[in-house]
C-alpha cells in the first residue's frame, strides 16, 4: 500500500499520466500486488552521453547583421562541397575549396544566389542518449529508437511501458523498451548522423542483443540507421550473422522482413477493416482525416485508399491540406516522397488541394480521424471539435486522458494505439524469427500472418470491452473478459496485464 500512496503524492508527470490506464485496469482485475510493483516502474533507466565531431558549417546570418556586409562580394565554392541541411545551413567539406574564390570578413561569406552565411568552425558536441528497459517478463526488451529534439527520460519511460503492453497485446514473446538521442536530425549532415548512430551503438552494446533488447526504428530513424546499428553491434564478432536479429526494421536485403516498412499502417488498416466488419460494413466509401504523413500515416492512407476509403485532409509538420472531393493518395505520395525539391518531405504546397490552417484539420467532417504523428495531439478541446465516428490511433499516445474522456462523452469510438499500431512490432517479431531461422518470407505470408494476429487480438479486446466472452475459430476471449463492460483502451490494458501476470503467476519471481 505504501508504494502506491507514495506514487500518488508525487508531482504528476507525463509518465504518471500515461500510467493512469495501467492503474485503472490493474484495479479492475485485482492485479497481483507484486506484479503491479514490478510493472509500475521500468527495470532499468539508462542515460548516457555520446560525443561526435561536428563539421564546419555555414549558418544563415541573421537579417539584422546583413547591412554590415552589403559590400561583401560573392564567394565561389564547389557546389558539391556544400551539403544542404533542412535547417537552412550548409555543411562544409574541404573539397568545396577546390578552385574556390573566397571573400570572407569576420567569418562571414556571401554565396551566390543564396545570401550571407557565418562560418561556424567544426567542433565536438555532446548529446544526451537514453535506453529505458521497462519489463522483460514475456521476452527480451523490444522497442524503437527515436532521434528527436523533444525527448526526455519521462517520455522514454512512457514509450517503453507502452511497448510492454503492446508486445503482450500482439502476443509476441517480447517485453518493452525504448530509447534514442536528444537531437534534431535535420541539423546534422549525413556523415554526422552516421557518426552519432555508430557512437550510440558503441555505448549501447553492453546493454542490448538479439536475446536481450532489440531496438527498431521510430521517429527520426529508419532502415538505414538500423543497418548502421547492426553493423556496429556485429563488427568483428565471430558469429556475427547469427546476431542479425539485434535490430529489426532493417532493409530487406540485409535481413529485414518483407512488409515491415508498411506493417504499422497495414495493422491499423486491418483494425479499421475489423471495426467496419463488426458493423457488417467495409471501409470502402468511408472518409478519413490524417495527422502525420510519415511511415505510419502515409502507408495507412495508401492501404485505406486501396480499400476504397477517401482521404479528405492531412496535416504534417510542414502544413495542412484539404480537398472536399478527396485527395489522390498515390499522387500525394509522389509529391512528398519522389519530388527531390520537396526537401522537408511535407504535404504543404500540394497543388491539387486547398492549404488550410493546422487547427482546421480537426473541424473536417469525416468518418475516421487517424492521428499518426506525435503524442498528446487530441486534447480535450480538440476532441470537442472532432466531427468523426472513430479515432484510430496510429501514433503512440496521441490522445490525452482529457481527450479520452471527451471522446467517450461524445460517443466517438476508439481504436487505441496499443492495438492500432501493433503491426510494426508484430512484423518486427516475424523479422526476428526469420533472422533466427535464416529464412526469408514473402510479403503475402507476412501480411497473412499479420492480418490473422491483429484481427484476432482486436476481437479479444472488443469482447473484453463489451463483456462478451467467446471462443471462435479465430479467437478466444473467455480467459480475459472481466464480468463488466469497459472502454476499449482499458480493455486493451486488461488483455496486456492478464497476459503479463500469467508469466509471474506460472513462472514465479526469480530471487
Ligand atoms: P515519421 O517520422 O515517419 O513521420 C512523422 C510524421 O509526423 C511526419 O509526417 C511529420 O511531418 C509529422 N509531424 C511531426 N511533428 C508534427 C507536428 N508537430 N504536427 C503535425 N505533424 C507532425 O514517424 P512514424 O514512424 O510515421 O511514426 C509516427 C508515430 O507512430 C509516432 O508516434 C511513432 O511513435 C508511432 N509508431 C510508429 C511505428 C513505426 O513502425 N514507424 C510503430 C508504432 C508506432
Amino acid at each position: 500500500m505504501t508504494a502506491r500512496i507514495a506514487a500518488e503524492t508525487k508531482r504528476p508527470t507525463i509518465y504518471t499520466e500515461a500510467m493512469e490506464v495501467f492503474h485503472r485496469a490493474a484495479d479492475l482485475i485485482g492485479l497481483d500486488r507484486r506484479v503491479r510493483m514490478e510493472l509500475e516502474e521500468p527495470d532499468y533507466e539508462h542515460i548516457f552521453y555520446v560525443t561526435v565531431k561536428m563539421h564546419t558549417r555555414l549558418v544563415p546570418l541573421p537579417q539584422t547583421e546583413h547591412a554590415k556586409y552589403a559590400q561583401l562580394p560573392d564567394s565561389e565554392l564547389l557546389p558539391d562541397g556544400l551539403e544542404p541541411l533542412l535547417d537552412g545551413s550548409f555543411v562544409f567539406r574541404r573539397r568545396a575549396l577546390i578552385n574556390a574564390n573566397v571573400f570572407m570578413r569576420d567569418g562571414v561569406v556571401r554565396l551566390k544566389n543564396k545570401g550571407l552565411y557565418r562560418v561556424l568552425p567544426g567542433r565536438p558536441e555532446r548529446f544526451k542518449a537514453y535506453r529505458v528497459q521497462h519489463n522483460q517478463a514475456r521476452g527480451p526488451y523490444k522497442g524503437g529508437t527515436r532521434f528527436h529534439q523533444d525527448v526526455s527520460l519521462d517520455l522514454f519511460k512512457v514509450l517503453a511501458a507502452e511497448m510492454t503492453w503492446k508486445t503482450a497485446i500482439a502476443d509476441v514473446p517480447f517485453g518493452g523498451g525504448k530509447g534514442g538521442i536528444k537531437v534534431d536530425p535535420k541539423t546534422l549532415s549525413s556523415e554526422e548522423l552516421e557518426a552519432l548512430t555508430l557512437r550510440y551503438m558503441y555505448r549501447l552494446k553492453p546493454l542490448i542483443g538479439p536475446n536481450l533488447d532489440i531496438p527498431a526504428p521510430d521517429v527520426g530513424t529508419d532502415g538505414t540507421i538500423m543497418g548502421l546499428l547492426l553493423r556496429q553491434f556485429t563488427d568483428g564478432e565471430r558469429e556475427r550473422h547469427s546476431l542479425r536479429g539485434v535490430v529489426t526494421g532493417k532493409d530487406t536485403r540485409i535481413g529485414g522482413s518483407e512488409g515491415r516498412v508498411k506493417a504499422t499502417g497495414q495493422g491499423l488498416a486491418y483494425c479499421i477493416q475489423e471495426w467496419y466488419a463488426d458493423r457488417g460494413a467495409v471501409p470502402a466509401g468511408a472518409t478519413f482525416i490524417l495527422q502525420g504523413f510519415g511511415n505510419v500515416g502515409s502507408n495507412a492512407a495508401e492501404i485505406l485508399a486501396g480499400m476504397g476509403a477517401k482521404l479528405l485532409a492531412v496535416n504534417d509538420s510542414g502544413g495542412t491540406i484539404y480537398s472536399p472531393t478527396g485527395i489522390d493518395v498515390p499522387d500525394l505520395l509522389a509529391y512528398v516522397y519522389e519530388n527531390p525539391s520537396n526537401l522537408r518531405k511535407t504535404v504543404a504546397g500540394y497543388p491539387k488541394a486547398q492549404q488550410i490552417s493546422r487547427n482546421d484539420l480537426w473541424d473536417v467532417d469525416a468518418d475516421i480521424c487517424i492521428p499518426a504523428a506525435l503524442g498528446g495531439e487530441i486534447t480535450g478541446p480538440v476532441a470537442e471539435r472532432l466531427k468523426v465516428k472513430l479515432v484510430a490511433e496510429g501514433a503512440n499516445g496521441p490522445t490525452t486522458p482529457e481527450g479520452d474522456r471527451v471522446l467517450a462523452k461524445r460517443g466517438i469510438e476508439l481504436i487505441p494505439d496499443i492495438i492500432g499500431n501493433a503491426g510494426g512490432v508484430t512484423v518486427s517479431y516475424y523479422e526476428w524469427i526469420q533472422n533466427k531461422r535464416m529464412e526469408h518470407w514473402s510479403e503475402t505470408e507476412v501480411n497473412g500472418r499479420l492480418e490473422q494476429a491483429i484481427k484476432s487480438n482486436y476481437r479479444i479486446i472488443r469482447d473484453i470491452s463489451r463483456n462478451t466472452p467467446r471462443r471462435t475459430a479465430t479467437h478466444n476471449s473467455t480467459r480475459y473478459c472481466i464480468g463488466k463492460e469497459v472502454d476499449m483502451r482499458t480493455a486493451a490494458m486488461v488483455l496486456a496485464l492478464k497476459r503479463i501476470e500469467a508469466h509471474y503467476q506460472l513462472e514465479g519471481f526469480s530471487q
